[in-house]
Order: structure tokens, then C-alpha cells, then sequence
């Protein structure tokens, strides 16, 4: 385990890097095919590069189950060789040591010890390892999704920060505003232009409150953007808020509360539109998953450790996954190495969890593939 991760962490594969992310899909596709998978590489969608890697196992048993993680990483190439893969004491540090690269491992490595158990009560398992997540999975979503679809559990490797499992995680939505006035000389003729910038001011703080605390929606204003000379009235205006939510009908909601909203102007002849784009979306709180996790906590025990189902406020590849219209599958996410201080050039990887989690990972799947 700890020589796979050095070697996938020395390996630079940050998003779009195509000749990094091969290096790394090389070795995934040799471990799977070694456990005996078929192996299908799907081009990942543009704008994205790399392929998607998509193994299948055939059991005898009677259900589906998918693991999922990604290889890319959000470092820039040349990164691995300025701080390669180093232990000190119980942490590991190098790029992608925790997000994601052991996650990879962790489901080869599960995989073989169920094989070498002999077990095979199941009916088929995926393995999906795309290759463009740290950048919103644009060239994988689809992929996941229509995988996901077919299955009965889909278990997702992203690290948790402690000794956890993930049942929620936040969608992503970005609101847009624009505005249209009229420009004009702020000189010699203001009264004669339309001030976009001053009916950008205004509808920012009328929208400032489309969050909604009780359902887990922030919607906060963070780019604004108008007029480039100051002695013009400018004519055009932008701003974008970062939205985050936990139920996907949030999305309708604020479209039409801001909607509504708009229609109260500072300035009349102005135009003003607003538009909500979904991102991601949230892997909600749901009965499935948290009796899944109530099971994932009880062979914690096993091993007289405790182990937290928590909701995270990040959004993972899990909402592309989960399907609030549909019970199937059970998602649940967090299965990977305990780490810390992600996306950072400090981010560490807990090395004491790995024996636990491999553990958790193993007997996770055996004892929900063996319910009928
Ligand atoms: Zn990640």
C-alpha cells in the first residue's frame, strides 16, 4: 500500500495533464486486469483530457456495486518533483497523498483481498476511475451517472478528514447576474446614461439574502465585474455568487425568488436578468445511506474504534452518483485515507488509518453484497 502510494504520488497528474494522467492510468489498468476485470477506457468529455477507466468483475452473486474515486490531482506539473512522497512519523505528505491517489488503492487493494477470500457474491462491480474531478467532473458526469444508475450501492474513496464516513455532501451552483444600461460621458452628459454598475450595487444587496440557513443553501456574492474607464457611465455590469446547496430543489427555488426580486429597480431603463447554473449536485441526507452508515459504524466497533457519518459542505463525484428520485443506489461516500489540508501544499494522509479503513472498505462490501 504505502510503495503504491509513493509511486502514484510521484507521479505528476494534476487535471489536464495528459501525460501524467496516463502514466497513473497505466498502472490502474494493469492492477485491474491482474484481478481479472474487463477493462474499457472512455474519452472523458471536452473540454476535459484523459479517459475515463471503467473495469467490470463478474460474480455469482445478485448485486451491482460500483467504486469510484478520482486520479487527478489540483496540483501543477513539476509539483511531484519539488516535494515528493515522504512519511514523518504517522503522516504521509506529497501531492494528491490524500485527495486522491490512496482512494485508488484502497479499492484495488480491497478487491484483491475479496479475491483472495474467494468471495464472489456479487453480481457484477465497476470500478470507475475518472480522471477530471478536481475540476468540477464536466468530461466524466455523464459517465458516472449513467453507471451509477444500474447499481445497488456505489461506494466513493474521497478522504474524510477524520476517523468518518460521508452522507451528504453539498451541490455546487454558480448564480449569474447581468446588467444592461446605457453608457454616456460622466463628464458633460451623465443624465443621459444608464448606470449599470449603480443597478448591479442594488440588486446585489436586494439578492443578498437567497440563502436559506434551514435547508443548507448559501448563495454569497463574491465577483463583480463594470465600466474599465471612470468617466464613463458604464453600460454593462456582472456579478456571480457561489451557491451551495443541500436539496436540489433549492436550484428552482432561487431562479425564482431572484426572479422576482429584480423586478424592483434603482434605475428604470436598465435591463436586468439573473441565472442559476447547476454545478454539481448535492448527494443528499437519505434513509439508505445512513443505515448503510450506521453499518460501516458497527465494524468499526469490531474493531473498537468509532467512526462518524457526517455531512460534509464540499461537493464530490457522489452527487452525480446518488438520485434523489430514485431509492437506488445507496451511496455513500468518504471511504478513502483520513487526511487533511486538501488542494494545500501541506495536505497529509493519516497513515494509521489505513489498516482500519482497508478493513472497513472489505467487510463494508462483503456484508452488504451478502443481504438479499
Ligand atoms: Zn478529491
Amino acid at each position: 500500500m504505502l510503495q503504491g502510494c509513493e509511486t502514484l504520488v510521484n507521479i505528476d497528474s494534476g487535471t489536464g495533464y495528459v501525460e501524467g494522467l496516463s502514466k497513473i492510468e497505466a498502472i490502474l489498468v494493469a492492477r485491474l486486469k491482474a484481478l481479472g476485470a474487463e477493462v474499457k477506457l472512455v474519452a472523458s468529455e471536452e473540454p476535459a483530457v484523459g479517459n475515463i477507466i471503467v473495469g467490470t468483475l463478474q460474480g455469482k452473486g445478485t448485486r451491482n456495486v460500483m467504486l469510484m474515486v478520482h486520479y487527478d490531482t489540483v496540483f501543477a506539473t513539476g509539483e511531484a518533483a519539488k516535494r515528493p512522497f515522504k512519511m514523518v512519523g504517522n503522516k504521509a505528505f506529497g501531492p494528491g497523498v490524500a485527495d486522491a491517489k490512496p482512494g485508488l488503492l484502497f479499492i484495488l487493494n480491497s478487491l484483491e483481498m475479496m479475491k483472495e477470500r474467494g468471495f464472489d457474491r456479487y453480481k457484477t462491480i465497476t470500478i470507475v476511475f475518472n480522471a477530471d474531478e478536481e475540476k468540477s467532473s464536466l468530461g466524466s458526469r455523464t459517465a458516472i451517472k449513467k453507471l451509477a444508475a444500474d447499481q445497488d450501492l456505489v461506494l466513493s474513496y474521497e478522504p474524510p478528514e477524520q476517523e468518518q464516513v460521508i452522507i451528504a455532501t453539498n451541490g455546487i451552483a454558480y448564480v449569474h447576474l447581468d446588467v444592461k444600461g446605457l453608457s454616456s460621458h460622466a463628464g458633460s452628459a451623465p443624465e443621459k446614461g444608464r448606470n449599470a454598475a449603480m443597478e448591479m450595487a442594488n440588486q446585489i444587496l436586494q439578492l443578498k439574502d437567497l440563502g436559506d440557513p434551514a435547508k443548507g443553501t448559501t448563495v454569497n456574492w463574491t465577483v463583480l465585474q463594470s465600466g474599465d474607464r471612470v468617466n464613463i457611465i458604464p453600460d454593462k455590469a456582472s456579478a456571480k455568487a457561489d451557491m451551495r446547496l443541500s436539496e436540489l430543489s433549492e436550484l428552482e427555488r432561487v431562479q425564482q425568488d431572484a426572479n422576482r426580486i429584480i423586478g424592483k429597480k434603482l434605475i428604470p431603463e436598465t435591463e436586468v436578468a439573473v441565472r442559476v447554473e447547476d454545478r454539481r449536485p448535492p448527494f443528499s441526507k437519505n434513509a439508505n445511506t445512513d443505515a448503510l452508515a450506521l453499518s460501516a459504524k458497527a465494524i468499526y466497533q469490531d474493531l473498537g474504534k468509532t467512526l462518524e457519518p457526517v455531512a460534509m459542505r464540499f461537493g464530490t463525484d457522489a452527487g452525480f452518483a446518488y438520485n434523489p428520485a430514485n431509492p437506488k443506489p445507496t451511496v455513500l461516500e468518504g471511504m478513502g485515507i483520513v487526511g487533511d489540508k486538501l488542494h494545500n501544499p501541506d495536505e497529509w494522509a493519516d497513515l494509521d488509518s489505513i489498516v482500519p479503513r482497508l478493513y472497513l472498505s472489505v467487510k463494508l462490501l462483503e456484508k452488504s453484497l451478502s443481504e438479499e
